[in-house]
């Protein structure tokens, strides 16, 4: 068994709770690292191989998500073991049995993640009166509708392009992934004069030096069809958007898609981090040497949790949206000015930031170091 204590440091994990109920198949893992501003706030992650190493390390970046986005929440987050394409039936069964496992984990507010989505939190809040991302007849607001993420990312650009003196105007933008985050992110940027050049997802990739219509794209992607069908513009090769010259380039698709093995394929000049761990840290330190600004992903795709954030404080969509932009566009600015004047990594900066609003928040209560 691997040692419980080799993930504990001055931050957490405050709780990791081992959830078993052999009568309704439940095996499930709770991480709550940090609670000091809050109660912790992350996703139900259901999949048929998670580990409670898996929920620690996810809780964590949830952590810093929460305290660089300066959230009143700590982070959290918890696994399921189970085939995430069950039936309905199965499915609400053994989320009504974790809701009730989690009953007295009141330091975890419990958000949809890779296999939940806010049918299951509607299951939670039934059960235990607590979740977010919920569905509108139930106050939920549907945060990949409104496009959160997407916006964050787009006031992320805002932001980093006044510092690189790159106007949006005319900024060729490339997007890996065109789902919730990298659509929504697309449709941002163009209205502020970007030319979206390529995107792709798992069916392909889209490259239009002109620009792309996304209209017809999302057109395409509601038909359940990939980028790559749209005439003229598509090929079968997802991996090309690698080699795409532009200003900005987003992954907004799975982890560790860039290494240092393709790392030197990229050609642009700014990178927002849509998708979570996209780079591994190798490949982000030669892009910092050949001078390409990164956004990290903690900073920039923080719409989603303050948009659950704001739900959860009883807000509704318009203040989301105002909150993401005013939110967003400060932890920004905050971080690339400490990276400039520390000369570190923006993601060391913001990581730095974070634990520092952590200890802050702990420092307030009653059993701190
Ligand atoms: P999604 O499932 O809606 O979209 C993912 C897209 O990536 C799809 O178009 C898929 O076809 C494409 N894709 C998969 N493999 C690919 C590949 N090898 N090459 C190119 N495209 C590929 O998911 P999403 O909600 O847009 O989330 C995208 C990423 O952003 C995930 O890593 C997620 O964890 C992260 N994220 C999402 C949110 C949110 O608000 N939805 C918030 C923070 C982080």
């Amino acid at each position: 068994m691997t040692d419980p204590w080799q993930w504990a440091d001055e931050i957490g994990p405050e709780k990791v709770v081992h959830l078993h109920d052999a009568a309704a198949g439940l095996r499930a893992v709770v991480a709550i690292d940090n609670t000091a501003a809050g109660p912790s706030i992350g996703g139900v992650r259901m999949a048929k191989d998670v580990s409670a190493e898996e929920a620690f390390r996810l809780a964590r970046a949830m952590t810093f998500k929460n305290a660089a986005a300066g959230l009143p929440h700590g982070g959290g987050k918890s696994v399921v073991v189970g085939d995430p394409h069950m039936s309905d039936a199965e499915k609400e069964t053994l989320i009504r049995a974790f809701a009730q496992a989690i009953r007295d984990l009141t330091g975890y507010i419990p958000g949809p993640d890779m296999g939940t989505d806010e049918r299951c939190m509607a299951w939670i809040r039934d059960e235990i009166g607590r979740a977010v991302g919920l569905p509108p007849e139930l106050g939920g607001i549907p945060l990949d509708e409104i496009g959160a993420t997407g916006l964050g990312l787009a006031v992320s650009a805002d932001v980093a392009s006044r510092r690189l003196d790159l106007p949006l105007a005319g900024a060729r933008v490339a997007i890996q992934g065109y789902g919730n985050v990298g659509r929504h992110a697309a449709r941002f940027l163009a209205a502020r004069g970007a030319v979206v050049v390529a995107v792709s997802d798992s069916g392909g990739v889209a490259i239009d030096a002109g620009g792309l219509a996304l209209d017809s794209l999302d057109v395409l992607k509601r038909e359940g069809r990939s980028v790559a069908d749209l005439p003229g513009c598509g090929s079968t090769s997802s991996e090309a958007i690698l080699d795409v010259a532009c200003e900005i380039w987003i992954p907004a698709a799975r982890p560790d898609v860039v290494t240092e093995e393709n790392v030197d394929r990229l050609d642009t000049r700014l990178v927002l981090q849509g998708a979570n761990i996209p780079f591994t840290p190798e490949a982000e330190r030669i892009l910092h040497t050949r001078g390409v600004l990164v956004v990290p992903d903690f900073i920039a795709n923080a719409g989603g949790v303050i948009c659950a954030s704001v739900e959860y404080h009883g807000g509704d969509e318009r203040q989301a949206l105002q909150t993401i932009e005013t939110k967003i566009a400060a932890n920004v600015e905050a971080v690339l000015e400490k990276a400039q004047a520390s000369g570190q990594m923006p993601r060391a900066a913001a990581v730095a930031l974070a634990r520092e609003r952590v200890r802050k928040a702990a420092a307030t209560r009653r059993w701190h170091a």
